[in-house]
Parts: structure tokens; sequence; C-alpha cells
């Protein structure tokens, strides 16, 4: 299957086809959501969702695809447009990461530094700063380690459909390295121009939790984003992309200006601004073969000129 999308991505490549859909975008906002930037070496890569993995290498050919054929904008440029207030670019783009790994500080952020591409960041606040990893992750690590990544994915998909207080409490661990970023890592990435939205304080799931328990949440993050930033959030990132009509009317309430799910697609005008869509990327989405980057997939990814769908995971 892989082969078969590796070819055809490459014939649409040579007839030109992607970058002649790429090209022709306008009115319409492309955003890319990604999670962990690591190294080849490094050792949470065994433990971790390889649907949450970009390699740093990798990462770094995919910005300089962007950068090369798009136009990356701000968080505050799609506001602006959503709000009527000015346009969006041709081949407008949004890079987009969640959660707040450290390796969003590390990794990624010096290669769109180097590029000029500007980056937004959804913390789950209350893990920022601290070695508290979310319980997610815990949990596919411990059950990976023992029985393997498929039994693990099994275990952590039933489990995310349980309500907060039916999941052992004491699944959430703390690591001797932290995962997380810092916030003075945070206000470095700030003043250099990327901008913060929210993901809960906890990394919550919210459907299946209680009103009471959504807006404390909401607010909890929102008034750590303002006491080390200097403005509450403008945009939040539903955590594992899950939301309902409940959900997204308590986080406009909350006083963000728009969301973002994890729903294949491009944001346009008529999108739902609490339910903006995203297009998940991880190495396998540019994977050629016998690995390594194929400019052919991602492109093809991006522009959707294949319609298949990678099997997704967000967090
Ligand atoms: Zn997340």
């Amino acid at each position: 299957m892989m082969n078969a999308r590796y070819v055809i991505s490459n014939m649409l490549e040579r007839a030109g086809i992607n970058a002649a859909v790429l090209a022709a975008r306008r009115h319409s906002l492309m955003v890319l959501c990604y999670h962990r930037v690591l190294d080849a070496a490094d050792p949470a890569r065994p433990l971790t969702h390889p649907a949450l993995i970009s390699s740093t290498r990798i990462f770094e050919r995919q910005m300089e695809v962007l950068a090369s054929l798009l136009t990356p904008v701000t968080l505050t440029d799609a506001v602006r447009w959503l709000d009527g207030h000015a346009d969006i670019p041709r081949r407008a783009a949004l890079v987009t990461f969640d959660d707040g790994w450290i390796d969003t500080c590390t990794n990624a952020f010096p290669v769109m530094k180097r590029l000029g591409i500007p980056g937004v960041v959804f913390l789950a606040t209350g893990l920022i700063g601290t070695n508290d990893r979310q319980w997610a992750d815990t949990v596919y690590e411990s059950i990976a380690a023992r029985a393997g990544p498929q039994a693990a994915t099994r275990e952590l998909e039933r489990l995310k459909r349980l309500p907060s207080p039916a999941r052992s409490e004491d699944i959430v661990s703390r690591s001797a390295h932290s995962p997380n970023l810092t916030w003075p890592q945070v206000e470095e990435m700030a003043r250099d121009g990327f901008e913060f939205g929210s993901h809960t304080s906890t990394h919550m799931i919210l459907p299946r939790e209680s009103e009471e328990d959504i807006t404390r949440e909401l607010r909890l993050s929102a008034t750590q984003i303002e006491a080390r930033l200097g403005s509450v959030p403008m945009a939040f990132a539903y955590p594992d992309g899950q939301y309902d009509r409940r959900v997204a009317r308590l986080v406009e309430q909350a006083g963000h200006s728009c969301a973002f799910a994890c729903n294949e697609g491009l944001a346009t005008l008529r999108s739902d601004r609490f339910a903006l869509p995203r297009l998940c990327v991880h190495d396998g989405v540019s994977a050629a073969p016998r690995g390594g980057f194929s400019r052919a997939m991602f492109l093809t990814y991006l522009a959707g000129t294949i319609p298949w769908r990678y099997r997704r995971r967000v967090r």
C-alpha cells in the first residue's frame, strides 16, 4: 500500500499536479498539526506512538518545502481573516504543535526560526514546567514495553472513552527528565514570534466531562497563559481532537476566538470556527518505502490529490 502511494505520488509530482493544486489555493488556510519532533537516537522514540513522531531531519525537509511553496502565516493573521478584518495570502499555511513538548523548543523551533516560519503551540498548561506526564503517555509506554504497540494502542483507545474519574489517578506519573516545555522556553519562543494557545490544563479529553470540570480546565489554562505571557489565549485546540457542540460552546464562552480540531480539510470562511480542520503530520505522511523523506508524498498529502486516509492519532 505504501508503495502504491509512493508510486502514485511520484507520478502526480512529475506531472506537476501537486504544485498546481497548491499554487491555486486562495481564500483558504491549511493548518498543520505536529506533536513530537525527535532526533533519531532520542530514547523517547520507542515508547512513543509512531503517529505522534516527526523526525527532526524530516521535519526540517517538510519546513523547507513549506517555506518554498506555501505562505506561512501567524495565528493572528488567521484570526484577523476569520474576523473579516483582512484577507489571507494565497497558499496560506499555519504550523501548530499540540501539548507543549520540550522538543517543540529544542528541535522544531530552531528550524522554523532559521526559515522564518511562525508557529503556534497549544499548551496543556498544567504540565508546563513540571516533570508530570500525560496519563495517556504513561499508559502507552508501560503497555508497549511489556505487550507491544498494538496492545498499548487498544488499551489507550478503551481508556479514552471513559470519563476521567473512571480512570485510575495513579497512572499520572513523573519522569526523571521532563518531557515538557518550561515556562522560560515558552517565553523565549514568544519573544521570537511564536504564539500560544490553550489545550486545557491537564490535557483533559472534554466530551465526557462535566460542564463544571470543563469550565475549570479552560479557565485555569487561560489564567496560566495570561500570567506568563500577558494576554489570554486567542485559540484553543481540543485534546485528542475530541469535541462536541456542548464542548465547542463552552470553549467559545471561555473567550477564545476559534478552536482547532483534527478533521482533515482546509479552513475557509465557511468553516465552523470552533472546529477548524487540521492536517496531522508525522513521519508516515512523507515516508519513502525505505524510510527517509519523500517530497512527492509530502506534497501529495498537503495537496490532497490522493484521497487516502492515514491512520491518525492525535493528542
Ligand atoms: Zn494534545
